[in-house]
């Protein structure tokens, strides 16, 4: 049971697997105004950045699920270099319909809503874990600007325009669920380049490593690629952001 193993190499070296940078964690930590003592539930925890860096600021406890084996490995490395390995813990698992037996103050699926089936599917999943009171965490793109044709957007990665709306849209949606949207923290482009352009290094060194391997082609072929994709597509079209919301 894992992710697609592409994801393993080329996001091997991130600790954070989104355009947020470090910098813009701690902002939106603080945004949230977290009480010592607050249990933080996140799906899609990644290499667990947001859960140990909390808990080393803010003072939460927190459970973090992913479906990477490597990245759930690294959220414990983590924890423990942060010393605050008992206060969070990471599971190595699918997230989808998981719920937690002590409800959250902060519930948070953080660039990963396809486990619940989209953004409302999430938000009801992670309502079901969160207490009366609590707070939603999501992370999702939205177009910065519309793209003009569907192959922009696919050069965006995504499969269509209708994929993402424009942030304004995105906001209002929130609020069509029966929720408050309390606090947001977006990232910009240079959180895009933190998040992309740092697979390259990571492809260009894995590929020095491990020439013979069964993907290098595929390695070979993004390393060869991305760089004029991103700066053409996502750099320019792709917005990004967490989300706090409240339920009315
Ligand atoms: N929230 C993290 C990771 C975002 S990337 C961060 O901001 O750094 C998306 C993450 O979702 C990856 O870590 C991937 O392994 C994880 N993932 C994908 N499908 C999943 C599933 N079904 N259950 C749990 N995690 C999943």
């Amino acid at each position: 049971m894992d992710i697609p193993r592409i994801f393993n190499i080329t996001e091997s070296a991130h600790r954070i697997h989104n355009p947020i940078t470090p910098e813009k964690l701690a902002t939106l930590g603080a945004a949230l105004r977290l009480e010592p003592g607050t249990r933080v539930l996140d799906l899609g925890s990644g290499s667990g950045e947001m859960l140990c860096t909390w808990a080393r600021d803010y003072g939460i406890t927190g459970t973090g699920i992913d479906l990477s084996q490597l990245f759930t490995e690294q959220a414990k490395l983590r924890a423990v270099e942060l010393g605050v390995a008992d206060r969070v813990r990471f599971i190595h698992g699918d997230a989808a319909g998981y719920v937690s037996d002590e409800k959250a103050g902060v519930a948070a699926c953080v660039g990963a809503t396809w486990i619940g089936g989209g953004v409302a599917g999430t938000m009801e999943l992670l309502a079901k874990s969160l207490r009366d009171g609590g707070i939603i965490l999501i992370g999702e793109p939205f177009w910065r600007q519309m793209p003009p044709s569907e192959d922009v957007a696919r050069g965006c990665g995504a499969h269509a325009i209708s994929d993402f709306v424009m942030l304004g849209e995105l906001l209002a949606s929130f609020g069509r669920l029966g929720y408050d949207v309390v606090e947001m923290v977006l990232a910009d482009q240079d959180g895009w380049d933190r998040y992309e352009a740092a697979k390259w290094l990571t492809m260009r060194r894995w590929l020095e490593a491990n020439p013979g391997d069964e993907f290098a082609k595929e390695v070979r072929a993004q390393l060869t690629t991305e760089p004029e994709r991103y700066a053409a597509y996502t750099r320019e079209y792709l917005g990004w952001g967490v989300f706090a919301l409240m339920r009315r």
